[in-house]
């Protein structure tokens, strides 16, 4: 019998983009104990595995900024919508809706239900879902914020006014707890109903328990339209009443009347900057997709249903062809297929790609992982950005793609230790082709996996390879280290 292998995994022969923007080069990477062992001319090791990584990149494994996977992470615990991509961590918990704390037997009202497909368990406290994570580990790292409006779902009677002094200190109890138990920080949803009457005042008091740990402020915020400015105020207020880093989820500008108007946004959030932590995402489409809604002009595009409750054969059919087969105007259509969710067309392209061009935005997908026709960024954001958006049109370069997916990520959310390919690292890696990695997934066709994931390793695990997943899960709930420094750094 021989000795002991230098490592579980060796890459050999890739060529490694480590995810802090630096130009490509040339390495082997060796794997132990699931973390990043050696970077470098491995030559002479050995392994208990060898992968020819020969013509391919070894990237970060890429990081979900944005996701709804809160429930799906133990419903569908392969996570192949995600790992085909060459994702490696999602943060969930998103606009406002979070698995916890929630209580059992009570009917979720829209958009709240989107996490709720197919029956999920219900989990009264962040401790209880993580421990569930924990018992039964997804393919994929989570970290978590607290959802504001499932907050107020959990604690107040009826939704449709202002939390009272009693609320809020119960809200801050629940935060505090989630927090203690590792949530990362709260986001809000003020666009949806279940929080459309929560006062800038209401979130501040909520969100008090965010200072002294250093948790995230992240919002969906309440216009994304023509009070898109305001709302952005609104934002950075909240921040700065709390003194915690906010994050403009899924930054857009929607409704024509508004289009180009990122030329306004962007250079408000960069001045912003300059005196307060903020951070944005962005998906790589011009269509949104959330509940079906009939106000705040969301009808206004073109409209594509996706899923439908009381109607599952309309999924992947236009509302206006069906409208027009029943004899009705849309928004009655609408209407009658509620519960559901929809893909609406009401952005510009040419936003679409000032946002994603702007130096800090990271990649999310905002993918709801529900229904046979979901929006196609839930199974192709990243491969999108990679090959549409990097390669071919050039929008950036293949280094600033894979930083605005990894390392820029990984230190907005302060996951110590991940996005970036470096010695002590933790090993999630993608291995793709440059020069074929492309989305698949259309709005026709919207789960077909990307082209060009060669391999996707977690915590020194193979997950995915060969178009499939492994069943390996080594997936972990992470926590947030405020300011962390970037892998690869002095811990
Ligand atoms: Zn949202």
């Amino acid at each position: 019998m021989s000795t002991t292998p230098t490592f579980d995994l060796l890459i050999r022969g890739g060529t490694v983009i480590d995810g802090t923007k630096a130009p490509r080069f040339d390495a082997d990477v060796g794997v132990r104990d699931g973390r990043v062992a050696a970077v470098g001319d491995l030559a002479g090791a050995s392994a208990a595995r060898t992968i020819d990584a020969a013509g391919l990149i070894v990237a970060p494994g890429f990081i979900d900024s944005h996701t709804h996977d809160d429930q799906a992470l133990l419903a569908r615990p392969d996570m192949a919508f995600k790992v085909s991509q060459g994702v490696t961590t999602v943060i969930a918990g998103n606009c406002g809706i979070s698995a916890a704390p929630l209580k059992a037997g009570m009917k979720l009202p829209m958009p709240l239900d989107l996490l709720d497909g197919g029956g999920g368990q219900r989990y009264a406290s962040f401790a209880d879902w993580f421990a569930a994570l924990r018992a039964k580990p997804a393919a994929v790292n989570v970290a978590a914020m607290v959802g504001h409006s499932t907050l107020r779902f959990t604690t107040m009677a009826s939704l449709d006014r202002e939390a009272n002094a009693g609320e809020i200190a119960e809200m801050q109890r629940l935060l505090e707890e989630s927090l203690e138990a590792g949530a990362i920080g709260l986001s809000t949803g003020t666009f949806y109903p279940p929080a459309v009457k929560a006062s800038t005042e209401e979130i501040i008091a909520v969100g008090r328990p965010l200072t002294a740990r250093g948790g995230l402020y992240v919002t969906h915020m309440r216009d994304e339209s023509s009070q898109v400015m305001e709302a952005l105020e609104e934002t950075f207020r909240i921040g700065r009443e709390l003194d915690v880093p906010v994050v403009v989820s899924h930054h857009k500008v929607q409704n024509k009347p508004n289009w180009g108007r990122s030329q306004e946004t962007l250079p408000f959030i960069r001045a912003a900057m300059q005196r307060q932590t903020v951070c944005l995402d962005c998906y790589p489409y011009t269509a949104g997709s959330t509940m079906i809604r009939t106000d705040r002009g969301m009808l206004d595009g073109r409209v594509l249903i996706a899923s439908s409750e009381p109607h599952p054969e309309c999924a992947g059919r236009e509302l206006g062809a069906i409208a027009a087969e029943w004899g009705v105007e849309e928004s009655e259509a609408a209407r009658r297929m509620q519960p559901g969710t929809a893909i609406y067309f009401l952005m510009d392209e040419s936003d679409v790609r000032r946002i994603l061009a702007f130096d800090d935005t990271m990649i999310g997908s905002d993918g709801i992982p529900v229904g046979e026709k979901p929006h196609p960024r839930l199974w192709g954001t990243f491969p999108r950005v990679l090959g549409h958006y990097s390669r071919e049109v050039g929008l950036f370069p293949l280094e600033t793609a894979v930083w605005k997916m990894t390392g820029l990520t990984a230190r907005n959310f302060g996951l110590a230790d991940r996005g970036c390919v470096a010695v002590d690292g933790f090993a999630d890696l993608v291995l793709f082709d440059a020069g074929t990695v492309r989305d698949a997934a259309t709005y026709e066709e919207p789960t077909r996996p990307a082209e060009g994931i060669h391999t996707v390793i977690v915590n020194g695990g193979v997950a995915w390879e060969g178009g499939r997943s492994t069943g390996t899960r080594l997936g972990q709930v992470l926590r947030r280290t405020p300011a962390v420094a970037p892998a690869g750094a002095a811990a």
